[in-house]
Formats: structure tokens, sequence, C-alpha cells
């Protein structure tokens, strides 16, 4: 039924789609379909989502006869679960959303989740901590499992301990884009399987995956908010804090100028504060030691660092439940050494004229700077931060601040080391030259021979996209 029409024609024949609505337990929808919108809604409404078609997908056959359609009708094929990411999907494009497949199993003997495609993190974290498990989710509970995790997943908190989340998993089922689905592992399709954990929806979509559970059931951790006007003592503090940091303790610290709007609480909302977030895998007190010249550098707002069920980590970070529009990018820093750290104050500091609302350094190394056998594409491990810059807002908000962006890493490049984190890339940087420079020259090159052996007419290419070696 339509409720409502797009400014472009239609390009599916509206026959054709009800042809495969026949062949699919999930929804088929056109532009102006009931549903249509709910269906193609993102976590960032900034980014435009209009496909030709959507196919709700219930599981991995929905998938192959959405792929088979969308080769018929020469479309490009894009996935989304939660739209935290920028699909960027138009008007010759087959959306297939995943969020149907959501069921989780856990495995305690094995420690091990295997989880459908639709599922978010909170699910995940709930149903492992029952067996007194945990896994390597990131900050927010509502982020999906499969885009984070084939983006490297940098946990917020075990990350240092326990390294990229890409490196734990043990299997996945993915649909290639010849229509066959595959089981992917470290002994099946090991190149594929190494390819996938790095390259998102580049080779396939995954319609489920398997991975390692940790015995953790609390965590010491929370928040420390400081008025901005302390910036640079904290910031200074927290250096010192990072460059003794032992595996246990993953941190960031993030300059919030955040705008006089409702998603954001009171009493930060229109104000400059600066947010220590901690995540501790240990004793109270040794946290606390290792914290106290933090809580001493400078008047602390508020504290909410505290022993605490592994479930209730969300707290530490309370990123917004959105929707909302922002635009993001993303560099890989080297240690905050005293030059870079007088660089950040004067481009972020209490005197600087910013237009971003969030600016974090989210702390790497520890484990996160490992190989483990058997390691996958995704994982920064020779950088020692992710700056990841957000601007909240439509386009004529957002384009200012991006442009300042330019600015910020020129005056960063100094410290800038090799590679991007996959799951900050926003928008902005996904040309040719910003993808391949998301890597290193030999990492890209190989992923680039794995898509054209898996997807060599670029179908899947609403992405950051790896384009075929050719
Ligand atoms: C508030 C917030 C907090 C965040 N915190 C963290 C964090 O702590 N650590 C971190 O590493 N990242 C973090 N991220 C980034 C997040 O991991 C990425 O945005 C990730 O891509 C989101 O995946 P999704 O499935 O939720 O989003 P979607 O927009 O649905 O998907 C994003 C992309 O993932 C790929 N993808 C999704 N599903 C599939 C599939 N089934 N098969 C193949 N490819 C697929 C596709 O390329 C898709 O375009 C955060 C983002 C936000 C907005």
């Amino acid at each position: 039924m339509t409720e409502s029409s797009n400014d472009y024609p239609a390009v599916v024949d509206p026959a054709a789609a009800a042809e495969l609505s026949h062949r699919v337990a999930g929804p088929v929808l056109l532009p102006g379909d009931k549903g249509y919108a709910e269906e193609c809604a993102t976590y960032n409404p900034a980014v435009p989502n209009n496909p030709a078609l959507v196919v709700g997908a219930a599981g991995p056959s929905d998938v192959q006869a959405a792929l088979a359609f969308a080769k018929a009708h020469d479309l490009a094929v894009a996935v989304m679960n939660t739209g935290h990411t920028t699909v960027v999907a138009n008007d010759r494009t087959l959306l297939i959303t995943t969020r149907r497949m959501d069921e989780v199993t856990i495995d305690p003997v094995a420690r091990r989740a295997r989880v459908g495609a639709g599922v978010r993190w909170q699910q995940v974290v709930d149903a492992a901590a029952k067996h007194g498990l945990a896994p390597l989710n990131g900050s927010s509970p509502l982020v999906g499992v499969v885009g984070y995790t084939l983006g490297g997943g940098l946990s917020a908190t075990m990350g240092r301990k326990y390294g990229w989340a890409s490196d734990h998993v043990t299997a996945l089922d993915i649909v290639t884009a010849d229509g066959q689905v595959r089981q992917a592992t470290a002994d099946a399709e090991p190149e594929l399987f190494w390819a996938v954990r790095g390259s998102k929806s580049n080779l396939g979509i995954v319609t489920a995956l398997e991975f390692e559970l940790f015995p953790v059931t609390r965590l010491y951790g929370g928040v420390l908010i400081f008025p901005g006007e302390h910036a640079e003592a904290v910031l200074r503090a927290y250096a010192t804090l990072t460059a003794r940091a032992p595996d246990e303790l993953t941190t960031s610290i993030a300059f919030m100028r955040l705008p006089d709007v409702p998603v954001f609480p009171e009493p930060l909302r229109g104000t400059f504060t600066v947010h220590v977030r901690v995540s501790f895998l240990g004793a109270a007190a040794e946290a606390d030691a290792l914290l106290a010249p933090l809580r001493t550098a400078a008047p602390v707002m508020i504290d909410t660092v505290a022993d605490m069920p592994y479930t209730d980590y969300a707290a530490i970070y309370s990123d917004p439940e959105g929707p909302a529009p922002f635009a993001e990018r993303t560099l890989s820093l080297s240690p905050l050494t005293g030059d870079l750290v007088a660089e950040l104050l004067a481009s972020i500091g209490p005197a600087a004229d910013v237009p971003a609302d969030i600016i974090e350094l989210r702390h790497l190394g520890g484990a996160l700077r490992d190989t483990p056998a058997g390691a996958g594409a995704a994982g920064l491990r020779t950088s020692e931060f992710v700056l990841w810059v957000v601007a909240v807002g439509g386009p004529d908000l957002t384009g200012p601040a991006l442009r300042w962006t330019d600015g910020l890493f020129a005056a960063l490049e100094p410290w800038a080391l090799e590679g991007k984190h996959l799951n900050f890339i926003g928008q902005e940087d996904l040309s040719d030259e910003a993808v391949r420079a998301a890597y290193p020259a030999a990492t890209y090159s190989r992923l680039a021979r794995a898509k054209s052996g898996y997807d060599p007419a670029n179908v899947f290419r609403l992405n950051h996209n790896i384009k075929p070696a050719v």
C-alpha cells in the first residue's frame, strides 16, 4: 500500500517486487509502501537512505533471493542492521536489512556466543552474563554486533586486556556475491575469514557470527567529568595515566562541546567539559591509586567511577540512544608526548574555536598491539590512540566542522600513524584514496585480491569500498 511517493521514478517494477515477496519470508518494500520508511530508518538521519527496494531478510535464503534479484535488475546491494554507520543507499540500490535475524546462543562450556546478523550488543551482554561471561562489546548497547566486529571492534571496556573483537571471531556464515552461503573459519575458506574481519560488507553479507566470551562479571568503571577550563591539567594527567596504564585499564578522554539540545543531558548540554571514561578489570583500590593524580588534577564536576556489574557498562559512556544527525572523522595517533599534548591544547583546548561537538581520544596499546595467530584484516596495531571527531547536526552545521577538521588533521600530521579505525570512518572519507589510507599497504593489496576473488563485479560497493584488484 502506498503512503507517499519519492521524487525519483521507480526503478523496480512493482510486479517484480511482488513476485520476490512470495519467495522471501521477510517484507519486500518499495518507496512509498507502508513500512518502507521504518525499514530504512537509520541511527543517523543526516544520511539519506532511499533504496529502490528494501528486503527485510529473515534468514540466509532471503539474502540469497535478494542478491539474485539485485543481479537481475542491475542494482547495487547495501546491508544495514542498526544504521549506526552511513549506508548511502540510493535509487539504484537494493537494501537488505538484517534485524529479523536476532537469535543469540551462548555455549558456556566453550565460552562462545553465536548471534544472528540483527543482534545488538546489549542482547549478547545480557545473555552471556547469565553464565558469568562477557563479550568484547563497544561503548553503546545499541550498536550492531556484526557491523562493529567486521570493522575491528574496539571494546570500550576490555579492549586493552583482550584485543580487537574481530580477532576473537571463531566462525562466520556469509552469503557471497555469487549467492553461495559459506561458512568461513580459520580452516574453511581461511582467506575469506581473514578478509571479512576488516572489510565489513565488501565481501558479502554475514548472516551469523560466532565469537569468544571472557569470564568477566564486574568492572570498576564510570566517568570523571571536569569543567573545560581545566582541560590542560586534565589532559596532562591523562597523558601520564595512559603512559603507565596496565592492560586491565581501558580509557578514553573526550572534549565535549555539546549543543544545547535535549538529546544530551543536563548539566552538560551547552557547555564545554572534559570526560575521562574508565573501565578497569581489577581491584577498586588499584584503580583508585592509578586515578588519584587525575582526580586531584582539577575540580571534578561528576565522578561515577565505581564497582558495577558488567551488564551496566553502558553507563560509562552514556551514548545517546538516538537517532541524531551527525558526521564523523578519524585519525590514528602516537603516544601523548608533551609536544602532542601542547598541539592538542592549542587546537581543541579552552581557547580554541572548535565547531565539532565531541573530540575523543581512545587509548589503544595493550593487547590491541598484538597480532594473535589467526588475526583478521582489521586492527590498528601500531597506534596508541584513535582520535574520533563527531559533529552533531545536518550538513549545514557539520559542513563547517568537517572543513575545520582538515586543519586539525594537518596540525596533528607529525603524530599521525598508519591506518584508521574502520568503525569511525564517516561518509566524507569514502573516496578510493581515503579507504586505501585506512589500511597498511600490504593489507589493502591482500583485501583487493580477496575482493576480486569473491566480488569481482563489486556488487557490494555501498560501504568503505575496496576495489577488486585487476
Ligand atoms: C554512539 C556510537 C558508539 C560507538 N561505539 C563504538 C565502540 O565503542 N567501538 C567501535 O569499534 N565502534 C563503535 N562505534 C562504531 C560502530 O561500531 C560502527 O558504526 C558500526 O559499523 C555499527 O554497526 P551497525 O551494524 O550497528 O550499523 P549499520 O549502519 O547497520 O552497519 C554498518 C556497516 O556495517 C556493515 N555491516 C552491517 N551488517 C553487516 C552484515 N550482516 N554483513 C556484512 N556487513 C555488515 C556494512 O558495511 C554496514 O554499512 C560506535 C558508533 C556510535 C554511533
